[in-house]
């Protein structure tokens, strides 16, 4: 029974809004821990970076003057824009930094669609493309990957008069999948001026193949062109929330409209321009990268799990059981994974990268859950 003072939700909401299944965030550290019992937690659920944020922010961090908390950040992160430009060859109107690349997301999503218009992306990829449109109001169309890639003729063909936003992740979370420069510019002609698209490079900095398109560079040809970068990922700056987009000046002042100023911190800025400059950093990283993605990999094969593994800070793995059951399992032995049904991906997981000792921990882990299977 309602209370009569309750207010009516059915005229409230609009349909989009109800029809949405939230998302429900893990739970902290020392809540899972009690839950599953297990005294030690390794998280290898969110592509963190495990060697954390370069030296440098980390010192931006430390000595923030606790005092300056009272006061606003800059509106619109200038001295970052500034440093993004330098370091891209590019304009400093060309940013905008976000409360996380997913902040971007948003905003890009609210400056070109309205109720009838579609976006077109992937089946199995970053989730927060679909949701945002879903949740607005804006249809989402997904195509099915093609050899666990974003499929450039599907795409394509899935286009309309009321396609505005064509999202392709490269390389792709999860399947570490890339376009290559030859392979972006081809579907760019194909796709004209007249639709946005945004290529979400989170993982750019982890790269290193001669053909991976470089998207910052591609900003000068195509002015229908977005480009989104995290400091999540590579800068290991995750918690503070700071990602921004890269686009021609028209679009980004365009895109600019939709954007609530203050949602980026000030410690997160300063953070992020001091990571910037620490290109050590992302060496160490990709190293660190390499050889433990290697380890994983031949834990894998050793254990007879078939795996699709790719760029990017993270290895996927098709499991003799189900995935959610594989995550529960897992996680009574201390290591949290991502299961992939959310992804459209039943049966399989995501394993992020991490310290050599939380590589060891998950092999194990994994090895029993093949065994328990035998
Ligand atoms: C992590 C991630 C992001 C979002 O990162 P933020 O933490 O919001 O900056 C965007 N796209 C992809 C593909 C990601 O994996």
């Amino acid at each position: 029974m309602t209370r009569p003072s309750a207010p009516d939700l059915d005229f409230l909401v609009p349909r989009h809004v109800r029809s949405f299944e939230p998302y429900i965030p893990s739970k902290p550290d020392a809540e899972l821990k009690k839950l599953y019992r297990c005294d030690h937690l390794y998280r290898l659920n969110n592509n963190e970076n495990p060697l954390g944020p370069p030296e440098a922010a980390q010192a931006i961090i430390a000595e923030f003057d606790p005092e300056r908390a009272s006061l606003y950040p800059s509106g619109d992160s200038y001295y970052l824009r500034h440093a993004l430009a330098e370091r891209f060859r590019l304009d400093p109107e060309q940013f905008i930094v976000g409360n996380g690349a997913n902040e971007v997301i948003t905003f890009v999503i609210k400056a070109f669609c309205q109720e009838g218009d579609n976006i077109v992306t992937a089946d199995k990829t970053f989730a927060v493309y679909e949701w945002v449109a879903t949740f607005s109001g804006i249809e989402a169309r997904l195509v099915p990957l093609q050899d666990v890639t974003f499929d450039d003729e599907g795409m394509l063909q899935r286009i309309d008069s009321r396609t505005k936003i064509l999202f392709i992740c490269n390389p792709n979370n999860p399947t570490g999948t890339y376009w290559s420069e030859e392979r972006l510019r081809r579907f760019l002609e194909r796709a004209g001026p007249n639709r946005i698209v945004v290529l979400d490079e989170a993982y750019a900095e982890f790269v290193d193949r001669p053909d991976y398109p470089d998207g910052m560079q591609l900003l000068r040809e195509y002015e229908n062109l977005v480009i989104f970068r995290t400091f999540s990922k590579m800068y290991g700056l995750a918690g503070l929330r700071i990602g921004y987009l890269a686009a021609s000046i028209s679009l980004v002042d365009v895109i600019r409209r939709t954007g609530v100023v203050y949602s980026v911190n000030s410690i997160a800025q300063e953070a992020a321009l001091a990571a910037l400059r620490d290109d050590g950093h992302v060496l160490r990283t990709r190293e660190h990268v390499a050889r433990e993605k290697q380890f994983l990999c031949e834990t894998a094969e050793r254990l007879g799990i078939p795996a699709q593994t790719g760029e990017g800070c993270f290895v996927m793995m098709r499991m003799p059981i189900s995935d959610t059951l594989v995550y529960r399992k897992m996680m009574q032995m201390g290591v949290m994974i991502r299961s992939m049904t959310g992804f459209r991906y039943p049966n399989w997981i995501r394993i992020s990268i991490g310290l050599h000792d939380a590589m060891e921990a998950c092999a194990e882990a994994l090895s029993s859950v093949v065994a328990g299977e035998r």
